[in-house]
């Protein structure tokens, strides 16, 4: 990425775009599937999920498990639509039961795959199961961006409309992208659709990218790094690699937080991201947790966000990471827990890790 900026309707760009384009359908797990990509984020993309799928006045069913999922149903409320927001325990999965006995003739279901604030993945193809024996057929708008390039995803076998993420997560780039990517039925009902849009209207974007270009300027330099990011998951380490390595590097930090003796937000094993983890702390303020280990060891975890604010704290697992990493963060948790006075074993979350990845092998 630390190049020269090209001309980005010079001749160098749409070789780069294409090739990005053909990579992130590889991992969007899609053929039919369009990509649109913007200038932007996460944020970005939901807006333009919602403004290219929906008409004032549509229903919409959404799920209040997490504050990602809360702000996803916010904005399709900021564009008119009627959305009925279900509450689900903040730590608990969208289950395909769930969505099987309130879904009642709505026009679109909106689900985060993986949530980031709680570190929970949502089952999308039992979704798909359940709304399909429910003999419906709305538009289904995942949320991918804590889950993408870093767990499997299946948008063609899943019959999702819109896949939505940035670029900061799973695919190990600086912040700056929004993408989505966009069933053939999204595209045709997005002919019909009125709701006032521009920047994110996909339509001329879609054109647009059909030759390598976009209607905007792109972010040039960020491309380039789009396109080595997508080379290491696709074509150097594979995707099935990929996804191996995150349940590996997770199971290693769960069986920490296990040894720690402390608590999953999440509940249901099954359920637990495979990219981040959401503890517990019961006496320590988790605010002040962050601020030591930032402070003393240089270390960065994720704060508990919104009703979660200094109750959790987050371990990241995605992207760029391997074992050596993996021991170095819990044993630098493990030091900051100690500072912040919670109850710890120093060392006893670093050897379970070891012991796992010895376990399950080389
Ligand atoms: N969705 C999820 C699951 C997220 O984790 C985030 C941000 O962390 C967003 C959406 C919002 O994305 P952004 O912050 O890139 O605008």
């Amino acid at each position: 990425m630390d190049r020269a900026v090209i001309d980005h309707r010079g001749p160098e760009l749409p070789e780069i775009t294409l090739e990005v384009v053909a990579n992130l359908r590889r991992v969007f797990g899609t053929e039919e599937g369009r990509v649109a990509l913007w200038a932007g984020s996460g944020t970005g993309a939901w807006e333009a999920a919602v403004v290219n799928t929906l008409n004032p006045g549509d229903r919409v069913l959404a799920f209040n498990n997490g504050i990602f999922a809360e702000k996803f149903a916010e904005v399709a409320d900021k564009f008119g639509i009627a959305v009925d927001l279900v509450d689900v325990r903040w730590g608990d999965a969208v289950s395909p039961e769930l969505v099987a006995s309130k879904l009642k003739g709505h026009a679109a279901i909106q689900v985060v795959h993986n949530e980031t604030s709680t570190g929970v993945t949502s089952d999308i193809a039992g979704i798909r199961r359940a709304i399909d024996a429910s003999g419906q057929d709305p538009l289904l708008l995942v949320d991918t961006v804590s889950s993408l390039g870093s767990m499997e995803f299946c948008f063609d076998d899943w019959r999702v409309d819109v896949a939505l993420t940035g670029s900061q997560k799973g695919l190990m780039l600086p912040p700056g992208m929004a993408i989505c990517c966009v069933s053939p039925r999204a595209l045709e009902r997005s002919k019909k659709v009125t709701t006032p849009r521009s920047f994110y209207d996909w339509g001329p974007l879609l054109a647009a990218m059909e030759g390598g270009y976009f209607p905007a300027t792109p972010p040039t330099l960020e491309m380039y790094g789009m396109r080595e990011a997508l080379r290491m998951l696709v074509d150097e380490e594979g995707l099935e690699n990929v996804y191996r390595r995150h349940r590996r590097l997770a199971e290693g930090v769960r069986h920490a937080v296990e040894a720690w003796d402390k608590e999953f937000l999440c509940h249901e094993r099954e359920r637990m991201s495979n990219s981040l983890t959401a503890v517990v702390c019961e006496t320590a303020n988790t605010d002040e947790l962050l601020r030591l280990s930032e402070a003393h060891l240089n270390l960065s975890l994720g704060a508990g966000l919104a009703r979660l604010k200094g109750k959790v704290f987050r371990i990241g697992h995605l992207g760029a990471l391997n074992e050596l990493e993996v021991l170095a963060t819990l044993g630098g948790v493990e030091l900051a827990l100690d500072m912040a006075g919670e109850k710890v074993e120093l060392g006893s979350g670093v050897a379970a890790a070891q012991k796992w990845f010895r376990q399950d092998g080389w």
